[in-house]
């Protein structure tokens, strides 16, 4: 068994459709991005590809690469569980901490795991999503940006 941590960070700006953990949210900004700049799915990937040693998702889907240009993430993450799955890992489990102060997340927060389980073929029992704000401070705090933090656990499949 092995584990592995992501993080990435995304600016708010205007213009942009809001999208967590594959959710459309409602909100007067969205995040900027190559793709559709779901920070929480970003650092759900690294975390999983961090914990089988297959380096991050930069190199596997960089942002110089003009066919990815406004894809979805939930795209992405299923890409990258095609790569564990080559490799012959299994996802035990996800859990994630979206670090934002508005809007509240709260509403969303099951069809986000429900969203990551699919495009990872795992049970929804196997995914967490959490959120939190940063009670003002930093540049989350003042809306900048939108933060995730992931670990993810996984196993060697059995052949
Ligand atoms: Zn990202």
């Amino acid at each position: 068994v092995r584990v592995g941590f992501g993080f990435d960070v995304h600016a708010l700006v205007s213009g942009r459709h809001l999208i967590l953990g594959g959710v459309n949210i409602p909100h007067t900004r969205g995040l900027e991005g190559h793709s559709d700049g779901d920070v929480a799915l970003h650092a759900i990937a690294d975390a999983l590809l961090g914990a089988t040693g297959l380096g991050d998702i930069g190199t596997h889907f960089p942002s110089s690469d003009p066919s990815i240009k406004g894809i979805s993430s939930l795209d992405l993450l299923r890409r990258s569980a095609s790569i564990l799955d080559d490799a012959l890992w299994q996802i035990e489990n996800v859990d994630v901490t979206i670090v934002t102060e508005c809007p509240v997340l709260a509403p969303h927060i099951s069809r986000m795991r429900q969203h990551v389980a699919d495009a990872l073929s795992i049970n929804v029992t196997q995914v967490n999503v959490k959120a939190t704000t940063t009670d003002g401070l930093g540049f989350t705090g003042r809306n900048e940006g939108i933060a995730a933090y992931a670990i993810a656990s996984v196993k060697e499949a059995t052949p």
